[in-house]
């Protein structure tokens, strides 16, 4: 295809680009200075050099306007904390402990992301539907805001200073409400939207010194607007973006949208008086495309387009961004390209992927990649596509050999997948069989006791492994390290009392990397660290192609610790929503068909725990909840296929065999529905911090099936009392009958230390007796 230059030269930007630095300096640095063996002048050095490899980076693949203040210590959202002043009054008296002046002030940041002795940190969640994690601002109606543009002054300084051009980014003031949340004390039902008026002089004061600086542009983030919003959201939005616009002392105003589309808050961003625009066009958000023409088009607006996925990895198909740019050209007087959103939630470079299969590797684009995409983009918009031949040919190439690929075509998984019937997904059995066959073959008392699956991983095991990938030990040696684990795991439950026995998961570094080591179509990358929050950064695997089993992954393990034992241990898989929600996933066929392809070998893996005499199998499901799609609209799609891929790694087995699942979360609300559709004979849900909420909720929706509601916070390093886990209990039977009610905590005790995981386990007992007794 061929267009025509377009009027104005397309600009090529981005949002945010990877903090850490190629070797992971900026996490080195921040621990190194938590552990006091680096400086904070020396932290700032580390810092300062990372931004401008970053802008370097961008402005020689030929970015035009590259992002400031994107760069955090921590998060961004506690930064904005930090530029407004909402700093919790627990964290002021952090500061100055007898330490110089600027280590204060980083301590005192750093004291709110992670605590300290004396106080609690912010709480910590997720940012949408990302695994990157954000601090949540505590406000409430005694909050002052007060300006403190230093950071987003600085490092715009920096960047005008090696000669970029630049432009500040930080996240909008109707975001930054949305996500707080009251601060301790404060009534519940506070809406801390209604300190709005409060906020914007102070974003008008940063927004001046930004100026002052010399930011032509500043961008405003609001995701929270790709999200369900009220008729009164909306006014607060109009109302927002009114006063800004009409500040007179001011850059011209960027409000960027990403993760999805805007919907009801288009039109309104679209008559604000604001000079740009930017909106995500992949995926649910392409809906953005009708929209906008639907509204007329953005007058006299720059309209940022995101084209390239920032959210995943691999090449963008360059002919149809092309197709989505030419027709906004219409559509605005400005049309510049960008990836959907920051570039933050991407690793950095895949060029160092050298253990990769070549054939992938020319699938993917991390943050260096994507950038290069953008600006090839934006110079065929500007220039025409003759200009780009070489890199569309090539682009065309890549996006071929990954379709015609034996990896991502699989003959066999396919026709597999398209042989499953409704049949398939659900237990021949109804409910009620199954219950009476398995409380026959189990033989099991009222209330019994069980774990979620993991438990303290030592670092005895940590080590192993690691002795392991040296060679320091060979397989056999390893195996008899994991062995020992699992004797010693499996005769502390048999003596505290526990009815039904876990293996203790100690052969698994990660609950999906395990299962992805050992499936065909995924594999791992070397450098591919994305931040999950802080100084925590997570290599996904890549999910590829067509996923196979070509071996059992667990029965060795399970099958070992079961022979120790004449109680029953439960079988351990990761359900297939996790496996991909934790992973990043081909984006060449719908979501529910890879689901469908993963929940097929987790089928078989459960059958050849079945054959090997395992009585109950347990499939972990913690991300069903938190992939729900932004936009509820598209929830109820997403739950029918998530569901289904459950049932269908789960319904194969004989009435008898016991399929428990578990989740956590605090808020179950959403998917109460979806649990029932699930199926599981058992379920385990967090509970203990909520007091056993979701009991409740479950009753009152009239749940028909077996709950383990937790009733130990695993969170912490709290020891539950026996009377404190017995009151839950009797909570618990206030919703859920004897008959249905299971005694556990409330997620894995990985994290845990031994001694306060036997201490409470012991009490989770007594307390499951105690309360047995009365019944
Ligand atoms: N079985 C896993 C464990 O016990 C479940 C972890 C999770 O829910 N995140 O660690
Ligand atoms: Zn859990």
């Amino acid at each position: 295809m061929t267009s025509k230059p377009a009027a104005a030269a397309a600009r090529a930007t981005v949002y945010g680009y990877p903090r850490q630095g190629p070797e992971r300096e900026l996490k080195k640095a921040i621990e190194g200075y938590w552990k006091g063996r680096v400086t904070a002048d020396a932290l700032q050095r580390t810092a300062a050099e990372l931004r401008r490899q970053a802008w370097q980076q961008l402005t020689e693949a030929g970015v035009d306007e590259v992002p400031t203040g994107d760069f955090s210590f921590y998060d961004h959202v506690l930064d904005t904390s930090v530029m407004v002043g909402a700093i919790p009054d627990r964290h002021r008296s952090v500061v100055g402990h007898g330490k110089a002046v600027d280590a204060d002030a980083l301590d005192g940041y750093f004291a709110m992301a992670r605590g300290t002795q004396e106080v609690a940190p912010l709480e910590m969640t997720k940012w949408f539907d990302t695994n990157y994690h954000y601090l949540v601002p505590e406000l409430g109606p005694n909050t002052v805001f007060t300006a403190d543009s230093t950071k987003q002054v600085a490092e715009l300084r920096e960047a005008l200073a090696l000669g970029h051009s630049a432009r500040p980014v930080l996240v909008g003031p109707v975001t930054y409400l949305l996500l707080a949340k009251p601060a301790p004390g404060v009534a519940a039902d506070f809406q801390p939207i209604t300190l709005l008026d409060r906020l914007l002089p102070v974003y008008a004061e940063v927004l001046a010194d930004l100026r002052a600086a010399g930011a032509d542009w500043v961008q405003l983030d609001e995701p929270a607007l790709v999200q369900d919003r009220t008729p009164a959201d909306l006014n607060t939005v109009a109302r927002a973006y009114r006063d800004l616009g009409g500040l007179a002392d001011r850059p011209k105003l960027l409000v960027a949208s990403y993760f999805d589309r805007l919907g009801e808050a288009l039109p309104v961003l679209a008559k604000a008086p604001i000079e740009g625009l930017a909106l995500d066009f992949t995926g649910p958000a392409a809906a953005n495309l009708d929209a906008l023409a639907t509204v007329g088009g953005l007058r006299g607006k720059r309209l940022v387009a995101g084209v390239v996925d920032g959210r995943n990895i691999w090449i963008n198909n360059l002919a149809a961004s092309l197709t989505t740019l030419g027709t906004l050209l219409g559509l605005a007087d400005q049309v510049d390209v960008a990836a959907s959103c920051s570039l933050l939630h991407v690793p950095l470079d895949a060029a160092r992927e050298r253990d990769v299969d070549p054939q992938v590797a020319r699938w993917l684009a991390f943050a260096r990649q994507k950038t290069t995409e953008i600006v090839t983009l934006a110079r065929g918009l500007t220039q025409g596509t003759d200009l780009i031949a070489a890199e569309l040919a090539a682009n065309r190439a890549g996006l071929e050999s990954r379709a015609g690929s034996a990896l991502t075509r699989d003959p066999a998984v396919r026709a597999r997948s398209a042989a499953v019937t409704d049949a398939d997904t659900r237990r021949p059995q109804a409910y009620p069989e199954r219950a009476a066959a398995q409380r026959a073959a189990l033989g099991l008392p009222l209330l019994p006791t069980t774990t979620i699956g993991s438990f303290p991983q030592t670092a005895e095991l940590r080590n192993a492994r690691a002795d392991l990938r040296a060679g320091r030990i060979d397989t056999a040696g390893y195996e008899q390290r994991i062995e020992a684990e699992i004797r010693e795991v499996l005769s502390f439950q048999e003596k505290a009392g526990i009815d039904v026995l876990v293996h203790g998961e100690p052969e698994r570094n990660d609950m999906v990397q395990y299962f992805a080591e050992q499936l065909t179509g995924y594999f791992a990358t070397r450098h591919g660290w994305v931040q999950s929050y802080g100084t925590r950064y997570v290599r996904p695997p890549v999910l590829a192609g067509d996923i196979s089993r070509p071996e059992p992954m667990t029965v060795r393990w399970t099958g070992y610790a079961q022979a120790q034992t004449d109680r029953p241990v439960k079988g351990m898989l990761t359900g297939p929503v996790t496996m991909l929600a934790w992973s990043f996933v081909r984006d060449d066929q719908p979501l529910a068909e890879t689901a469908r392809q993963v929940a097929l070998a987790l089928r078989d893996e459960v059958a050849d725990l079945e054959a090997a005499g395992t009585a109950v199998i347990q499939v972990d499901e913690p991300a069903l909840r938190e992939t729900l799609p932004l936009r509820t609209a598209d929830r109820a799609a997403y739950l029918v296929w998530a569901t289904e891929a459950f049932r269908l790694t789960t319904s194969g087995v004989r009435a008898e065999t016991q399929i428990h699942t578990h989740m956590c979360y605090v808020e179950f609300g959403d998917i109460l529905n979806a649990l029932d559709d699930m199926d599981a004979d058992v379920s385990s849900l967090e509970a203990a911090r909520s007091h056993m909420e979701v009991a409740h909720q479950l009753a009152r929706a009239g749940y028909p099936r077996e709950v383990g509601p937790g009733v130990y916070d695993i969170h912490s390093p709290r020891i539950p009392g026996s009377d404190e886990v017995a009151a839950l209990l009797r909570k618990g039977l206030g919703g859920i009958p004897a008959e249905r009610l299971w005694v556990n905590p409330d997620c894995g005790l990985k994290t845990r230390g031994w001694p306060e995981v036997q201490a409470s386990l012991e009490n989770l007992v007594t307390a499951a007796r105690e309360v047995r007794n009365t019944l």
